[in-house]
């Protein structure tokens, strides 16, 4: 029963001046007590406030003490007088592990506690009682009383940590669901920049890690908050700036104000490769970006997240690439991630970037909208807003609402007025086809005589750069062209090969003329500038039938210079085609081909090597070779495995019967971290016995309390692309259990729709899928599975 738009609405229209006074005690490993204080402004009647789940809850309003008709959800407020009220809400809850709540992690490695909130959507009710909307904005005041050695943060800045009570600055008005707090023996790095203090902090265990990046990650930190203080006529807003790595966070980083947590990944273990540190210099500035769009204006309601998640997507990318140094930031985004906003674009589940109000009319809907359309689409649909108005005019509009709606919220509305005053072009006619719509458009190269001719199928005006190239694609010149209704001929360039939307300013599936696509199928790698050839690489995986894609891999990866795309390329073909769309009996050819385009001969460039040899150690059939690598803990060229590698190898050996539970249980040992764990977890059940499925099935399925993490490494070791009939059991069993266990939690039901069969599968597997889905499946694990059977029906239809 999750808060609807109605009941928001109803709720924003009496209440007005809500503040928190909240104080959490974390001394004990078994539960937390919450107290809070909470004051509004009433026009009077009946209201209510959410608390999730507590064990024990004591209530007051004004002082007296009231008994709860508590349900579990909610405490009703009935019979109101018009004017100011405090109620006081005294709680006991228990800890998650799911990252929902406040949660709790044990470090294997020196036996720390962690506890953390990572909030977002309706998840602050678990942690403190509240008017869990957007739109009822308060200050935060927090007290804290936690081990005495250990660190607090939190959106406000430090005021006292003293004996084990650690308090915060009241903050300005937030959002409660951009709340933070995060606590344990933290390891910090702080330093104060432009007069305002900043931290970075990491598990203790983690200390050497942090100590090693720390100049990179100071300096692009640095570098965002210049760039941004430049661009942005409003201050930073906050009175601080914590950057923290947690454990176990489910999203790959939140942009609580003040207090921004990053998942744990984006600070490996031993090597850091070039795209590791380009995707984090990404994050960093998405986040940074939120503290202005996003936390400074607020959505009103769900349907405008979207408006947050496309903008700093737009600009961590942009930021990334354009200021902090990082070229190549927008060729992993256009190999990466754009192909996956093309796939969510073609599914049942698609959406417009804008949806309406109504149409998310629940806050459990709101959580389906944090998909590729929002962040991938949306990124592109504003990179293509802003060539089309230019930087200068979009950034007008853009202060103008900052300025406007500071400490408050704003719906696109609000932000397309602001806009449409700071430019002479029809911004609300763009943003109703652009925006309001769904789908997307094609943008076709045609001839006339041997004169290419651009033509758009569609409704939207695009604008972007075409590129001209001889038949063996060296570079003969650019130029950025407008295209609508009219086709669009470009004589200057009669006989050459054209590509239009060569460095991807807009969103639209590319259909070159024959001429052209022979060219690039031939000569793709040769093709100089990596962003055109990430471009293409999209296109080509996107539109060639399996057999001329394997072919495609394997005559072009081996020349493919840039470590970014041989990874898109690999992970493309991996994840999708031989995984969804290739018939079962055809992939055990198709792994021979990957893992002889991954051939490892003297790999002068060690990204390069680092991409090929992932994408071996996925594939390779040879014990031999792996068996080799970990002996030596490096491959054949003399490249040292770091963890990732080295699990990789250690996954695919067990997968092919090359080691078995006393080695693991070695390598285990020899890791000593929660990564390490994990890492045994999914290769012990990915061993080819009838004995290790059934044991991971048990696991995934008959224990209540799994965590998120096990479950989701038990799933990679269960589904095994080189174990079809083994693994055949589980695709009926898993149809058939799993809408039961998708009704633990949404990021549980996201696990459970992430663990679908993760190769292909028979009609009468499909079919299955196709029956359970006539019946009653919660919606979270629902939008997986259509999104998977709409995934395949397109991978084997669009050839
Ligand atoms: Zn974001």
């Amino acid at each position: 029963m999750s808060l609807t738009l109605d009941e928001a609405r109803a709720r924003a229209a009496m209440l007005s001046e809500v503040s928190y006074d909240l104080l959490l005690d974390v001394t004990s490993p078994d539960a937390f007590r919450s107290r809070v204080a909470v004051r509004f402004r009433t026009n009077g009647g009946d209201t209510f406030i959410e608390l999730h789940q507590a064990e024990s809850v004591d209530v007051t309003l004004d002082g007296a003490t009231v008994v709860p008709a508590y349900d579990g959800h909610r405490i009703p407020l009935d019979g109101l007088a018009p004017g100011v009220h405090e109620v006081v809400v005294d709680a006991r809850l228990r800890y998650v592990t799911d990252g929902e709540g406040l949660h709790t992690f044990t470090d294997p490695v020196d036996g720390e506690r962690y506890v953390g909130g990572y909030l977002g959507l309706d998840i602050t009710q678990r942690l403190f009682a509240c008017f869990d909307q957007l739109d009822l904005k308060g200050p935060i005041t927090l007290n804290v009383i936690a081990d005495p050695t250990w660190t607090v943060l939190s959106n406000g800045l430090s005021t006292v940590a003293d004996g084990g009570r650690f308090g915060f600055a009241t903050t300005r008005p937030i959002a409660c669901d951009l709340f933070a707090v995060v606590a344990g023996p933290y390891h910090s790095v702080r330093w104060e920049h432009q007069g305002l203090p900043m931290g970075w902090h990491a598990r203790r265990s983690l200390a050497a890690e942090l100590e090693r990046d720390a100049a990179e990650l100071r300096r692009v930190t640095e570098v965002c908050f210049d760039h941004y203080a430049k661009i942005f006529s409003e201050p930073f807003p906050f009175d601080s700036y914590d950057q923290v790595f947690v454990p176990e966070l489910n999203w790959g980083a939140m942009e609580c104000p003040g207090c921004v947590t990053f998942n744990e990944f984006m600070l490996p273990r031993e090597r850091v490769t070039d795209d590791d540190r380009r995707r984090r210099a990404m994050v960093i500035a998405h986040e940074m970006s939120h503290m202005w769009f996003g936390d400074l204006v607020s959505p009103v309601w769900w349907e405008d997240a979207w408006l947050n998640e496309s903008f700093a997507d737009y600009m961590g990318f942009e930021v990334a690439e354009t200021v902090a140094g990082y070229a190549g930031t927008r060729v992993s985004f256009e190999a990466a991630y754009k192909p996956g906003a093309f796939l969510a674009d073609r599914r049942r589940s698609t959406h417009p970037v804008a949806p309406a109000a109504e149409d998310v009319p629940d806050v459990d809907t709101g959580t389906t909208i944090f998909d590729a359309i929002s962040y991938g689409k949306g990124n592109a649909v504003v990179r293509q807003l802003v060539t089309w108005l230019g930087t200068a005019d979009f950034l007008a509009g853009v202060n103008t609402h900052l300025t406007r709606h500071r400490f408050a919220n704003a719906t696109l509305e609000d932000l397309l007025s602001a806009l449409d005053a700071a430019s002479p072009r029809d911004v609300r006619g763009w943003a109703e086809v652009w925006l309001r719509q769904s789908g997307h458009d094609t943008i076709r190269v045609s001839r006339s005589g041997d004169v290419p001719v651009l033509t758009r199928d569609g409704v939207r005006p695009h604008r972007f750069t075409v590129a001209a190239y001889s038949p063996s694609l060296e570079p003969v010149g650019s130029r950025l062209v407008d295209l609508a209704d009219e086709p669009l001929e470009l004589p200057e360039w009669a006989g050459l090969v054209v590509v239009p939307n060569a460095h991807g300013e807009t969103f639209a599936r590319i259909e070159l003329d024959p001429f052209s696509y022979d060219s690039v199928a031939r000569s793709l790698a040769d093709l100089p500038d990596p962003l055109v050839r990430a471009v293409l690489w999209a296109m080509v995986l996107d539109q060639v039938p399996p057999v001329s894609h394997l072919d495609l891999l394997a005559r072009q990866l081996p020349r493919e210079s840039s470590p970014t795309l041989v990874s898109a390329a690999l992970d493309r073909t991996l994840n999708n085609l031989v995984r969804r769309v290739l018939p079962p009996a055809d992939v055990p050819a198709a792994l021979e081909v990957v893992a002889a385009a991954c051939a490892l001969d003297g790999e002068a460039d060690e990204q390069r090597a680092v991409a090929l040899a992932r994408g071996l150690a996925r594939t390779t059939s040879d014990t031999v070779l792996l068996r080799r690598w970990l002996d030596t803990d490096a491959t054949d060229q003399g490249l040292a495995l770091d963890p990732e590698l080295r699990w990789a190898v250690v996954h695919r050996l067990a997968e092919l019967g090359g080691v078995e539970a006393p080695e693991i249980e070695a390598e285990r040992l020899r890791d000593g971290t929660a990564a390490g764990d994990l890492g045994a977890v999914t290769a012990l059940a990915a061993r080819p016995t009838v004995e290790a499925k059934s044991a991971a099935w048990a696991a995934m399925t008959e224990d209540p309390d799994v965590s998120v993490r096990r479950f989701r490494a038990l799933a990679a070791g269960l589904w095994s692309l080189s174990q079809r009939e083994l693994v055949a059991p589980y695709v009926a069993a898993y149809v058939a259990v799993t809408p039961s266990l998708a009704r633990r939690g949404s990021a549980f039901a996201a696990e459970v729709g992430r663990a679908f069969p993760a190769l292909p599968l028979t009609d009468e597997e499909l079919e299955l899928v196709r029956d359970a889905l006539r019946g009653d499946v919660p919606a979270v694990l629902r939008r997986y599975w259509e999104d998977e059977l709409d995934d395949r029906t397109a991978g084997a239809v669009s050839f």
